[in-house]
């Protein structure tokens, strides 16, 4: 018997309507194809940004382990509302919470790994003819605790558990028709694409792109799960991830991804000796923050600048902690600019074109856009701009390199 994990989204059962009409695609999917069905639901949507401006009325900096508490009942919601609509239409469903399942993962509340998945429970209800049903972004420690996997987590737990249960196919609902050129909410004319490599969906993932969370594709394409991307509202065959083919190697360029979540800090004056780059990074590191992009000047007087970008969220603390590494490197001053966004494009294509970067950067000058750092690896190259030349660069870049009539 071929198996199917399907996941919607939370705006995919955003209300009972939703949910019930989830209800009847999964009764009719499985009329039709007689697939086993395994169903990934996320919280309704809103909820997960609902309960975190609770909590964030009870603490100013609420315990990552009580945010996973908090904020892993709402998929418990979806599970047992989803149930009790299939249960409605004669088919037979059980729903599962994360650490029922057991969907083990790290200790590492807020974005935590998933490390092993019991599936025995799950195989026998299959083989009992039902539909099973569970909750995304969630899982447990070996300890007990309840993690969650970060924003857009429940992408994960369906491809963790198609890859566990050795699914046919995965399928990823959402409320637009597959992946597209860029996000159509900024570039109306963006184009629905067939098929995107693994390679390129990682990093338009990982550049910002909300599609799908970056671990969802990494563990696709790591345990090679046909995974697709589809609308949860129409009929279509939305969009196939998946390894590089000939046809594919025809575009130059299959997309842009865009980041509004970043910020930019620079230390001056910076003593040009071995050593410095580390003693400025690891105490940022040491804070948990993550560094983006790097860029160091060439030295001039025996100093040099150093800037990077961090999350936005991070912005102030990053600071804070600059000011410090100032003082004692001697550096001259810290500046930083949280106003700023990352805009991507990437294709496999560029492999084995040139000119790709001064197309790129001429395109949006063109347009007087003024670009801040640049960064480039084998089939990316992303700029930072000020964050109100977002939707302009977006077009601009994706009229520049045909994706509008594509
Ligand atoms: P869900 O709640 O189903 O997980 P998300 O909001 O996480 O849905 O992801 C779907 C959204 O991703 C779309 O509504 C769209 O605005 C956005 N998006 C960003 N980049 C792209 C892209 N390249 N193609 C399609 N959608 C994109
Ligand atoms: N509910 C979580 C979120 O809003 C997980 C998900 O939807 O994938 O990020
Ligand atoms: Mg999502």
């Amino acid at each position: 018997m071929s198996l199917h994990v399907h996941k919607y989204g939370g705006t995919s059962v955003g209300t009972a309507e939703k949910i019930q009409n989830v209800a009847k695609k999964l009764v009719k999917e499985r009329q039709a194809s007689g697939h086993d069905l395994v169903v990934v639901v996320s919280a309704m949507s809103g909820e997960t940004n609902r309960m975190t401006e609770l909590a964030n009325q009870m603490q100013q900096l609420p315990s990552k382990k009580q945010m996973d508490v908090l904020l892993s009942t709402g998929e418990q919601v979806t599970i047992a509302l989803l149930c009790m609509a299939l249960e409605e239409l004669g088919m037979q469903a059980v729903s599962y919470t994360g650490w029922q399942v057991k969907i083990l993962t790290d200790d590492s509340h807020g974005k935590a790994r998933i490390e092993e998945i019991q599936t025995d429970k799950i195989r026998a209800d299959l083989e009992a003819n039902k539909i099973v049903v569970v909750a995304g972004f969630q899982g447990v420690t070996s300890d007990g605790a309840i993690t969650t996997l970060g924003r857009g987590g429940s992408d994960t737990t369906a491809v963790a558990l198609a890859a566990a249960l050795k699914a046919d196919e995965c399928r990823i609902y959402t409320d637009v028709d597959g992946v597209y050129t860029t996000d159509p909410r900024v570039e109306p004319k963006a184009k629905r694409l067939n098929k995107i490599t693994f390679e390129e969906m990682l990093e338009m993932a990982s550049l910002g792109s909300k599609i799908l969370q970056i671990r969802s594709v990494e563990f696709a394409g790591k345990y090679n799960v046909p995974l697709r991307v589809l609308s949860t509202f129409e009929d279509g065959e939305g969009t196939l991830i998946t390894y590089e083919d000939e046809e594919m190697e025809k575009a130059l360029i299959s997309g842009i991804a865009f980041n509004r979540d970043e910020a930019k800090v620079t230390l001056s004056g910076v003593p040009d000796m071995p050593g410095v780059a580390s003693a400025i990074l690891k105490p940022i590191s040491d804070a948990n923050i993550e560094i983006d992009m790097i860029v160091q000047n060439i030295a001039e007087d025996q100093t040099t600048d150093f800037t990077f970008t961090v999350h936005r969220n991070d912005y102030e603390k990053t600071m804070q902690i600059l000011q410090d590494i100032c003082i004692e490197l001697g550096a001259s001053k810290v500046d930083g600019d949280n106003k700023i966004v990352k805009v991507s494009i990437v294709g496999v294509g560029m492999r084995s074109h040139a000119g790709i970067a001064s197309q790129m950067f001429s395109a949006l000058a063109d347009e007087g856009i003024n670009i801040r750092m640049i960064s480039t690896s084998e089939i990316k190259i992303s700029v930072v701009v000020d964050e109100k030349y977002l939707e302009l660069a977006v077009r601009t870049l994706h009229e520049s390199f045909g994706l509008s009539d594509a």
